[in-house]
């Protein structure tokens, strides 16, 4: 039969798909849409991408870029506040237009995908839009966007599939929250949310929700957030987001939500083993929006996986070697589905390293992805950026006597001309090893510090030592200088 394939917004009726391909890739987001442009431009193999909904993935629709996009407004609204600072002469009084705001930033996106389907076309891969299903090893069926079904065969298959938000369905009325895909739905400036959980995503909403004028309230399960960070990420992060005024609810579980039929707010009963009201139940109440932030769950219902025998673990992550192999010959998988660091760049380096071993020339043969030592930063406020191993990582590693930290507390030159309340803390780690201080993890937080990491994370892969942070003469005046003149 003819499918159906979308050229930005207009729907055209092309050639037949076709029946046979080298291969084939599950999933246009970040990993598969690497693997298969790699694969196809650079050596040449007939690929294919079947995706389901739109073109980037999470990345482009439902993460990063809209996350980034968000951040910058937040960033921009802070900037606004601190510029009286400054000497301006800055009216507050006007409301963020968060409608206007929304649009733009789903123009945006749309453009984008757009651009990804142009890229496609370009390095020559055969886009599907539809759903994929395995029905053996080397064959798969699409389900296209009129019903239809497609049988295609494939010499090498790539599961690349992601993950979707996890709602926890053993709390009655959870299903009355969102998560991290309707956060991008949220059309107008809500005045009090609740957010559940610690991880990156939590962490980044309410910083973005607090910064925009809305009242916050983070519950998490311990004392602090972001727990595989090093400790002095954690402990300051945490700190700092309730000093500006975030509502954080340590030790703090959600047993149940429900609506309020008359205002349709939700209402937010929790258990704080803290203890701080009576027998430490509490109740949220006036909640506009309650979001889910526990985790993301591999997106692998429906898939196949037991049709062509390809293993996962308990959590449903699809079980792989580092040269991102599944137990079936000639199917890999990467990416969240695979649930090891579950990041943009990660998922495309690591489809790029298997097309160039599985389609490249012999001297490519054994490429594969280094999994250590990759940056990465939270886009809390303000923003945290690490690598390498955190301080209880090392000691285990080298143990404490082979270790040397160096620290600093500070207050970027930036908030100088501010009231000490308007003030935020940067705070530096460095972890060395060994005679030669060899830098085995970095850990930053403080204004500038997602811009900052990126060269820094260079020098910790090249191996850097401590000595050679300290040959690079400084930058001055920067809050980056601190890292290349730690005592
Ligand atoms: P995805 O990008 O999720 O792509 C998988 C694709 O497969 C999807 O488009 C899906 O529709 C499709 N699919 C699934 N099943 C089928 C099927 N059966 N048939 C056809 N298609 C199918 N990472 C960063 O590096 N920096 C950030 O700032 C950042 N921010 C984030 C913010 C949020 C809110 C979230 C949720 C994530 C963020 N991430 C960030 C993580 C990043 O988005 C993911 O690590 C990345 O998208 C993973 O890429 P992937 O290719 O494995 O999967
Ligand atoms: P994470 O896995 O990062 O964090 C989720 C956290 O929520 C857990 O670590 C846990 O922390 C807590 N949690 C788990 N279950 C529950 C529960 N039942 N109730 C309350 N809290 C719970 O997941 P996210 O959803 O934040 O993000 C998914 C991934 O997406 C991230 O790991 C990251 O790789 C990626 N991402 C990257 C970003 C970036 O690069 N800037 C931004 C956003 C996402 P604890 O044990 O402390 O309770």
């Amino acid at each position: 039969g003819t499918i159906s394939r979308h050229f930005s917004s207009t729907v055209i009726n092309m050639a037949p798909i076709s029946k046979e391909t080298d291969f084939l890739v599950i999933g246009g987001g970040s990993g598969g849409l690497g693997a298969a442009r790699a694969a196809a431009s650079r050596y040449g193999a007939k690929a294919m991408v079947i995706e389901g909904k739109r073109l980037g993935g999470t990345c482009v629709n439902v993460g990063c870029v809209p996350k980034k996009v968000t951040f910058n407004a937040a960033f921009i609204a802070e900037t606004i506040h601190q510029a009286k600072a400054y000497g301006f002469n800055v009216q507050e009084t006007a409301p963020f237009d968060w409608p206007t705001f929304k649009t733009k930033r789903d123009a945006y996106i749309k453009r984008l995908n757009g651009i990804y389907e142009r890229n496609l076309a370009n390095d020559k891969v055969e886009y599907i839009h539809g759903w994929a299903k395995l029905l053996s090893k080397n064959s798969v069926e699409v389900t296209l966007d009129d019903g239809s079904k497609e049988v295609v065969n494939a010499k090498k298959i790539l599961i690349a599939v992601g993950g979707n938000p996890h709602v926890p369905p053993e709390i009655p009325g959870s299903e009355l929250g969102i998560n991290s895909d309707g956060f991008f739905d949220i059309d107008k400036l809500p005045k009090k949310v609740a957010l559940v959980g610690a991880g990156y995503i939590a962490v980044e909403f309410a910083g973005m929700f607090n910064a925009l004028g809305v009242e916050t309230h983070l519950f998490i399960r311990y004392d602090t957030f972001l727990r595989s960070f090093d400790p002095m990420i954690q402990e300051k992060v945490t700190a700092e987001y309730e000093r500006l005024g975030i509502h954080v609810h340590k030790r703090s579980l959600t047993n149940k939500v429900e609506k309020d039929e008359k205002t349709g707010k939700l209402r937010l009963h929790y258990n704080s083993s803290k203890g701080e009201g009576s027998n430490g139940e509490g109740v949220l109440e006036d909640v506009d929006h309650l979001i889910w932030a526990i985790g993301r769950t591999p997106a692998i219902d429906g898939l196949g996986l037991e049709a062509a025998g390809v293993k996962t673990t308990e959590k449903g992550h699809i079980v792989v070697d580092e040269y991102q192999n599944t137990n079936v010959e000639n199917v890999y998988a990467l990416g969240d589905v695979t649930g090891h660091v579950e990041l943009t760049p990660v998922a495309i380096a690591a489809g790029r390293k298997l097309a160039a071993r599985l389609f490249g020339p012999e001297q490519f043969r054994t490429s594969k992805l280094d999994y250590d030592n990759i940056p990465s930063v939270v886009f809390s406020h303000p923003e945290v950026g690490s690598i390498g191993l955190t301080e209880p990582q090392a000691v285990e590693k080298y143990g404490a006597e082979n270790l040397k930290i160096y620290k600093t507390n500070f207050t970027a030159m930036y908030y100088a001309m501010m009231e000490p309340e308007e003030k935020a803390p940067t705070s530096y780690k460095l972890i060395c090893a060994g005679p030669e201080e060899k830098v085995v993890g970095l850990h930053i937080m403080g204004l500038g510090s997602g811009e900052m990491l990126q060269g820094f994370g260079v020098a910790v892969k090249m191996g850097a030592t401590k000595a050679d942070f300290d040959s690079c003469v400084a930058i001055h005046p920067t809050s980056a200088e601190e890292l290349v003149t730690l005592r």
